[in-house]
């Protein structure tokens, strides 16, 4: 692995199934008793705000009960300890690689624990409820703060900074993703464009895993420390 200076680590839900929390996947296409439609688009916010702050504000009480695995704190360990350029991709949005001590990381698809303001678009750390529409700590103005989280349909976060750092990738590694959204499932062609290694760490294969140099199927907890060990020559 002496070649390898640049790194870049795509994850989903997968990496966070063994700390409790749901995949989609597995519920069978429903996202914890709900159809994404009904939950996660602009439309459902606009057609039924009350079920999408219900949903969202159960889920944002929920993740605070989980606490990462040690696929979450090998990732981490990694993080500290490689010298080259290291980035975590994430589509989760849940806080687990950041509370297993990751620092080189962006939440593509946004964040359970923040909210958005449409008003001011001010964004603020965010424990609580959103259903009996609090004023924004930032304006103000009541009502108008959402999940701050990329709904389909909507623009993921700083792909600029993603594919910037992808073109610089000698290693490119997609962790618990099953591949089927886009654009995260592109990032696999863009980074062996890019001349980069590429490695699947997932439970199955994923709908894009013969792009990959390399895939090794199992559950993260196992696949992830067993690879940074050997990343880290230990
Ligand atoms: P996905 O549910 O589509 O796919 C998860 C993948 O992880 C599957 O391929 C599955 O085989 C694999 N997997 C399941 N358990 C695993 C384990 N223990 N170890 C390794 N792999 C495992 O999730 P996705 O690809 O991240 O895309 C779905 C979208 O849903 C994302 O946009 C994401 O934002 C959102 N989401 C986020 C969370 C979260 O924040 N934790 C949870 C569910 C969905």
């Amino acid at each position: 692995m002496t070649d390898i200076q640049n790194i870049v680590i795509l994850t989903g839900a997968g990496v966070s199934a063994e700390s409790g929390i749901d995949t989609f996947r597995d519920g069978g296409g429903l996202w914890e008793q709900h159809r994404v439609e009904d939950v996660a688009t602009p439309e459902a916010y606009i057609r039924d705000p009350d079920l999408v702050h219900r949903f969202y504000d159960a889920r944002r009480a929920a993740i605070q009960t989980k606490v990462p695995n040690a696929a979450h704190d090998a990732l981490a360990r990694l993080d500290a300890a490689w010298k080259g350029e290291f980035l975590i991709v994430t589509q989760n949005v849940d806080d687990l690689h950041e509370r297993a001590g990751a620092s080189r990381l962006l939440h593509m698809h946004g964040e359970h624990l923040n909210a958005w303001c449409t008003a001011c678009d001010n964004r603020s750390h965010w424990t609580g409820t959103l259903i009996e529409r609090p004023p924004c700590p930032a304006c103000g103005l009541p009502g108008y703060l959402r999940p701050d989280v990329v709904w389909f349909g909507e623009m993921p976060y700083r792909m600029e900074d993603i594919y910037r750092a992808i073109n610089r990738a000698d290693l490119f590694v997609s962790i618990g993703t099953s591949g089927a959204v886009y654009p995260a499932a592109g990032f696999v062609r863009e980074a062996r464009a890019a001349g980069a290694k590429t490695l699947e760490l997932n439970m199955e294969p994923s709908q894009g895993s013969h792009w990959f140099d390399e895939a090794r199927h199992g559950p993260a907890t196992a696949l992830v420390p067993a690879w940074v060990d050997a990343m880290l020559g230990r």
